[in-house]
């Protein structure tokens, strides 16, 4: 089959993989890339395609497909639950794309949403569809509830990755390896390993109370998908004033409305009990008091987040918590580098402590070669990395390493 990236080869965002085989043309993944006062960016145009597999529902994965379907009437293939956040997610791209003056470049609307859920087709661990001449068969990914990779069997197989995590979190179970001819694998973490992950949670956790303890505010910048909920559950057993703010809160009730792809739903309904959601103007006030408050966005570019961190930032007690990544020009780069954020009024001096944590949900270089490893690939492609060759060099004469730049047509 022939395979070519219409983007996110060789960075991190705008994914699209183009598959042909028998004459008949698949995609996989079609998302966009969103970079800070830029507008939003897409892969190249898609020929016709009969359908895209999508794995999970960040929108580097999934926010281009309304696009996708518009252009070609392709089907939709991914489970209940990413569909579900897709669509918050699309929604909340095309209200930005209209703040920010993008319409026109986001090129989507409402009725182009409506369009995807048409033509989705449900399509989960356990089911095979039969597809382009290959047979397409979902294995559960790890990485957020709900994220699949997909085995594709024709001549060869094979495996597409997707957002890939093989250890356990608290949200999800790590994926397990899947023996392969060919491993199209992403490759955020090459070069970079992870701390002992009890280790970042025991210090998330340690930190939280120091900073109530002296009379501060922990205000942790969350992704609205995944990572609040998983640092919701980091911190459920502390016996503080906790609330969370923002679209995550829209998503916690997706969670469990949908319980079998968390890894503990039971554990989820506890934590999200223990904290108070703000929904109305006066619950936010009452959540200005809180001691603990989990928001989106999580790289401080707008959002509720700004509110309470202006109540606090002249607090020196209180504590910025970063548990994500935080994009080159994002506030929250600029918040761990020089102390400031830019706000509607201008740069701000933030005087309230600043502190990383390491939560990823990506598997780190020594897992994504352990995986590998487990895959016994003849082929592995590297993918969605700004730092490819750094694996590469871990994997040559081992295995047959391809790093297509997108655009490049090669054969699998
Ligand atoms: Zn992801
Ligand atoms: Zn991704």
């Amino acid at each position: 089959m022939k395979v070519k990236f219409l983007g996110g080869a060789e960075i991190v965002g705008k994914l699209g993989m183009l598959v042909e085989n028998n004459g008949a043309s698949i995609m996989f993944e079609y998302g966009l890339r969103l970079i800070k006062k830029e507008p939003p960016q897409f892969p190249m145009e898609s020929p016709r395609v009969e359908g895209v597999f999508v794995t999970h529902s960040h929108l580097d994965h999934s926010g281009a497909v309304p696009r996708l379907v518009q252009d070609t009437d392709c089907d939709v293939y991914c489970n209940d639950l990413t569909m579900d956040v897709a669509s918050l997610l699309f929604f909340d791209s095309i209200k930005i794309a209209k703040s920010e003056g993008y319409e026109n470049i986001l090129r989507y609307n409402d009725g182009d949403v409506k369009h995807v859920w048409q033509n989705y087709r449900s399509f989960d661990v356990g089911d095979v569809k039969p597809i382009a001449g290959l047979e397409i068969v979902p294995h559960n990914a790890g990485h957020i509830p709900g994220a699949q990779m997909y085995e594709v069997k024709g001549h060869d197989t094979t495996l597409f990755t997707g957002d890939l995590h093989t250890a356990n979190t608290r949200l999800t179970y790590g994926a397990k390896p899947v023996e392969c001819d060919n491993l199209v694998i992403e490759a955020t973490y090459a070069g970079r390993n992870h701390p002992p992950r009890e280790k970042s949670e025991a210090l998330l956790q340690q930190k939280v109370r120091e900073v109530v303890e002296r009379g501060g505010t922990a205000i942790i910048p969350c992704f609205a998908v995944g990572r609040m909920q998983e640092v919701m559950l980091i911190l459920k057993d502390l016996p503080y004033d906790m609330w969370v703010d923002g679209m995550g809160k829209t998503v916690n009730g997706y969670y469990t409305d949908r319980p079998d792809y968390l890894r503990n739903i039971k554990e989820f309904k506890a934590a999200k009990r223990r904290y108070n959601p703000v929904r109305t103007a006066s619950a936010r006030e009452k959540a200005r008091q809180a001691q603990v408050i989990i928001t989106t966005s999580g790289m401080l570019d707008g959002g509720p987040v700004m509110h309470y961190l202006m109540d606090q930032k002249d607090n020196a007690k209180s504590a910025v918590m970063m548990v994500g990544y935080q994009a080159e020009n994002s506030n929250g780069r600029m918040l761990r580098e020089r102390g400031m954020v830019d706000t509607p009024d201008g740069l701000m001096k933030v005087s309230c402590e600043v502190m990383t944590f390491d939560l990823s949900a990506h598997a780190d270089h020594d897992q994504l070669l352990d995986f590998i490893k487990g895959c016994h690939p003849e082929k592995v492609v590297l993918m969605h990395s700004d730092n490819r060759e750094e694996l590469a060099q871990d994997l040559e004469g081992d295995y047959e390493v391809l790093m297509p730049m997108s655009g490049d047509t090669f054969e699998l």
